[in-house]
């Protein structure tokens, strides 16, 4: 591999953009991803930004507990991502339902079956710092040397 690819390779794994979707969430997880942006926790400062344009996303972070409702807005959105992607399902209502996983509920977990989750943080809600730990755990497997492997 070139000098150059080695530091281009570098630089796009530490360059993470991450958009978000909240699938119907109680606002618990909502609060635990703006904590993240706050001075605080500074995700900024591991190279990671949060805006909301898939286009431009590498990271699909997934809150809230999926209805078949989404099922038509979903998917096309997990498809505007450019590849390399990861999606990640933060809090327990994308991996289980939680508490609104009741017999005759219009919910139907987890939201693996519906787009691929590269990482999962449990949790009612997960705390940043666990948010920002799978972040980082998905940059490094899904990101790194991604054009390396491509050839
Ligand atoms: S996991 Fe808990 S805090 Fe997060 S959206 Fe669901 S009910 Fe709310």
């Amino acid at each position: 591999m070139s000098i150059l690819q080695t530091i281009k390779d570098k630089v796009r794994s530490r360059s993470i953009h991450v958009s978000y979707v909240d699938l119907g969430s109680c606002n618990g997880c909502d609060i635990e991803v703006l904590a993240c942006l706050a001075p605080r926790y500074d995700i900024e400062q591991y190279g990671i930004y949060v805006h909301n344009n898939p286009r431009e996303a590498d990271v699909l972070i997934v809150i809230g507990a999926y209805t078949p409702g989404w099922q038509e807005k979903l998917t096309p959105l997990w498809e505007k991502i450019p590849d390399p992607k990861a999606a990640i399902a933060v809090g327990n209502c994308p991996i289980s339902g939680c508490c609104f996983n009741r017999r005759g509920a219009y919910i139907d977990p987890p939201v693996s079956k519906h787009i691929p989750v590269a990482a999962e943080v449990p949790g009612c809600p997960p705390r940043p710092t666990e948010i920002l730990a799978a972040i980082l755990s998905v940059r490094d497997a899904v990101f790194a040397n991604w054009e390396g492997r491509q050839r």
